[in-house]
């Protein structure tokens, strides 16, 4: 084709396909398609795929602002995305990349490969910025006006590499290295933060203090744009993301005295404001950088809502008809303060009014009840670079604690219990309590977590203001983890019901009639077949290490934690192990033990369980008497992308998070929906999906959360668990003998000792006995293979509730009150 002869704007669409890559091609990249390379195509393509997405995203503003919609800002400090390509294209309803699939094979590319030339925009940290990805998914498809807002780190979460001593380390990666075709600077969307200074107060003339806040240290924040297309659905939403920026970008007075440095000081200041993602899943670390962060985040965003509403031509009055905010965990708490500030100083509504609206217009999500990750903030820290702010909060403390008294009146006790300000030892702000003040609902994400959290960490509150606290499960986005994770069985799904299940789950239902036909079994259990050679693949490719792709495939993917208990999972392994070298397990069923996860870097228990992990997978690995009986293999760098090639081929999902501790967890509804038998303890949404598939088709173990409380009371004892079982004994007696790590014992001692030591608060080994109970279940129901495959496909079709779209349509019904646009 001569360039001469390109009509002058094409638009990627169905029968145009060709004509659109090879326009970009050489029109945006000047390149031809005889030189063009893998990634001239992802690039041409990913332009392509944006500008016809762009028409969307432009009628759905149209849309929304004639409509005059309640809309949702939903505040992250952490959105984990992943790649975008194919989720893009894969939105269009048209085949439309069936014939970009041929177009590219035409050229001598494969369409997988070009996607995964994309860098996973790792902005987040696990679960929590994963929920908020799959919610702005189901918002966009479900056609709900939504604006996720979070911060453009540079870096986001790092990469994993796994050192020659099994040993991770942390690797900085850029996801913007190579230019990013999928987010478009907004340059004239740009805002001024705010920080340090002092407060003065004046009266006005009507004699009404008015607080200023003045000599402040400014930063703008300009905003960056990612578009969130809708699965099949007109809408296109967009995660609006801020990046820091100097007010001066060069002091040019500094340069002419020859300073550089002091010229360019402003601008390295501001971007480092964003330059990096706080590696810690579940413990903040306290930093102030995190809080300058976390109010960068909050102050721009709502400047952006009170912008939009202003420019509808509506009235501050009306805010709270024009928009709902979500909090996502108390990150973004700040932006109850952020708001009442914006309404009181700078629209000077009368304190009770602001209040009102702030607290009809803000939602909470908690999302953890480990004490040592609900945030609290030194009051110096506050003072120093939010003084304002400090006001604010003593102002609703008192207003609250006023009100306590009145309802409780000489309980003093309890007046120090619900203060926002912990005055033991240096006074500290408690954003738990600040969101939940703040908040007309307080939602947590699984039904034994919301009750957890009624019960325990906001008992007081709950019981002052029952009706406030409510439950919304979590859930998946059907796209990203079946449509495109697993295409095969996708496919095999839409032929016998049509595509409606992509956007209703509960659709699968219907195909309940599948689980009894031989035909389907038999088709599902290719399927599962093909993913896990793709994974071994990948296993090989990553590790060097070939696996058996008939063996099963048991999956424990997620955040190194404790709490998670990746060591129950290889205190088992290594018992199968010597179970297998002292001939013990003549019919053992063959197992491929799949971990990966990454560990906060500071998190030093974490770190030597993975390096543990490694060493015991090496010598495992390299034993010739174990064959394909056992092999273990942690994967590296776990990220969005990994998982998506992991839960299609996984046949065993271990969920085994010491009861009442794992939130809800959403790893385990990926896997379940990938026809993947759960082994799990009754804990978050566990529970849930156990009810959903029904108790014989999943393997439930261990104490419950109400046995785990009993248990620590009376006072845990590891040594006498390990007393009475021989094969537990031998285990730890392995360890210690170094067999695993002849070059450092402690590697192994450090471990075992935290495992034994006297009321080990995740109660590891006093879950034992039942885990390997449930364990020998699962090895017999694996050696009936056909019977395996009906019950991974009874657990595949019981998804339907767990599906995202079921938690957003409850968000909005219960919490937000607002109803689709389309
Ligand atoms: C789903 C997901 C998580 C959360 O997994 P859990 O098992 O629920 O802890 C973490 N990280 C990534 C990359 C995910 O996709």
């Amino acid at each position: 084709m001569s360039t001469s002869s390109l009509p002058s704007s094409i638009t990627l669409r169905p029968g145009a396909v060709r004509d659109a890559i090879v326009d970009r091609l050489v029109r945006s990249l000047g390149k031809s398609v005889a030189g063009a390379t893998r990634r001239d195509f992802y690039d041409a393509l990913a332009i392509a795929v944006r500008e016809a997405l762009a028409e969307r995203w432009i009628a759905t503003r149209t849309r929304v602002t004639q409509a005059h919609v309640k809309r949702i800002c939903y505040l992250s400090m952490e959105f984990l995305l992943g790649r975008s390509l194919i989720n893009a294209l894969s939105s269009f309803d048209d085949g439309l990349i069936d014939e970009v699939r041929e177009t590219l094979l035409s050229f001598g590319h494969n369409l997988e490969e070009i996607a995964a030339e994309e860098e996973d925009p790792g902005l987040g940290n696990g679960g929590l910025g994963r929920l908020a990805a799959c919610f702005l998914d189901s918002l966009a498809t479900l056609g709900y006006a939504a604006t996720g807002y979070g911060i453009r780190y540079d870096y986001g979460i790092f990469m994993q590499v796994i050192g020659d001593d099994g040993a991770q380390r942390e690797v900085a990666s850029s996801w913007l290295g190579m230019h990013n075709f999928w987010e478009s600077g907004r340059g004239g969307i740009r805002y001024l933060v705010r920080f340090g200074g002092h407060c003065k107060s004046t009266r006005d003339d009507k004699g009404r203090v008015q607080y200023e806040w003045v000599d402040t240290h400014d930063v703008w924040a300009v905003a960056y744009d990612l578009l969130i297309p809708g699965n099949r659905s007109p809408t296109v939403n967009h995660l609006r993301l801020w990046s820091g920026r100097a007010v001066t970008p060069f002091k040019i007075e500094e340069f002419n005295h020859g300073n550089y440095a002091a010229a360019v000081a402003d601008q390295i200041d501001a971007k480092n404001l964003t330059r990096v993602l706080y590696p810690d899943d579940s413990t903040p670390q306290g930093k102030e950088l995190r809080l300058r962060q976390q109010y960068f985040c909050v102050s721009a965003s709502l400047q952006d809502m009170l912008a939009q509403h202003l420019a509808d031509g509506r009235g501050i009055d009306e805010l709270e008809r024009a928009f709902a905010i979500q909090l996502n965990d108390t990150h973004p708490a700040l932006a109850i303060v952020e708001l009442m500030r914006l309404l009181v100083d700078d629209y000077h509504i009368g304190w009770s009014g602001a209040w009102q609206m702030t607290r009809r217009i803000c939602g909470y999500t908690n999302h953890t009840l480990l004490p040592e990750a609900l945030e609290t903030w030194p009051v110096a820290m506050f003072e120093r670079l939010l003084p304002r702010h400090l006001q604010i909060i003593y102002q609703i403390n008192r207003d609250f604690l006023e009100a306590v008294s009145a309802k409780y009146p000489s309980d003093m006790d309890r007046r120090r219990r619900m203060s926002l300000i912990a005055e033991d030892g240096d006074r500290r702000v408690r954003m738990a309590y600040l969101s939940v003040i703040g908040s007309h609902k307080i939602n947590g994400v699984a039904k034994l977590h919301s009750r957890l959290m009624r019960e325990t960490i906001f008992a007081d509150f709950a019981e002052l203001w029952p009706d406030r606290f409510t439950n919304v499960t979590n859930g998946i986005a059907v796209r990203r983890w079946l449509k495109q994770a697993n295409p095969g069985f996708a496919q095999l799904i839409t032929e016998k019901l049509g595509s409606a299940w992509e956007n209703d789950l509960e659709d699968l239902e219907r195909l309940k009639w599948a689980v009894d036909d031989p035909e389907f079994r038999q088709r599902f259990r290719a399927i599962k077949l093909e993913n896990k050679k793709r994974l071994a693949k990948t296993i090989e490719l990553l590790l060097n290490q070939k696996v058996n792709p008939e063996a099963l495939f048991d999956v424990q993917v997620k955040r190194i934690h404790e709490y998670k208990r990746q060591l129950l999972n290889l205190m088992y392994v290594i018992v199968r192990y010597l179970r297998i070298i002292n001939n013990e397990a003549p019919d053992a069923v063959p197992r491929v033990v799949i971990i990966a996860g990454k560990a906060a870097p500071g998190y030093w228990m974490a770190k030597s369980v993975i390096k543990l992990v490694n060493n015991v997978a090496r010598v495992i690995n390299s034993d010739p008497r174990v064959g394909d009986k056992l092999k273990l293999c942690f994967l590296p760098d776990y990220d969005v992308s990994l998982a998506q090639e992991i839960m299609p081929a996984a046949d065993l999902s271990q969920q085994i998070s010491t009861a009442g501790m794992e939130a809800s967890g959403t790893g385990n509804m990926k896997l379940s929906l990938n026809g993947a038998l759960t082994i799990g303890t009754l804990d978050g949404a566990n529970i849930e999906i156990r009810d959903a598939v029904g108790e014989e088709h999943i393997f439930i173990f261990g104490m419950t959360a109400e046995q785990v409380t009993q248990r620590r009371a009376q006072g845990y004892s590891p040594a006498h668990v390990v007393e009475n079982n021989p094969e537990l004994k031998r285990a730890i007696e392995t360890l210690d003998s170094g067999l695993f790590t002849p070059d450092n014992l402690a590697d192994s001692t450090t471990v075992v000792d935290r495992l034994m030591s006297d009321g080990e608060h995740f109660l590891v080994l006093a879950d034992f006995d039942s885990y390997a109970a449930a364990q020998d279940r699962v090895d017999a129901l694996f050696r009936d293979q056909d019977e395996w495959g009906r019950q991974a496909i009874i657990n595949a079709l019981s998804m339907g509730p767990f599906s995202s779209d079921r938690s957003i349509r409850e968000y909005a019904d219960n919490i937000w009150g607002i109803k689709p646009v389309i």
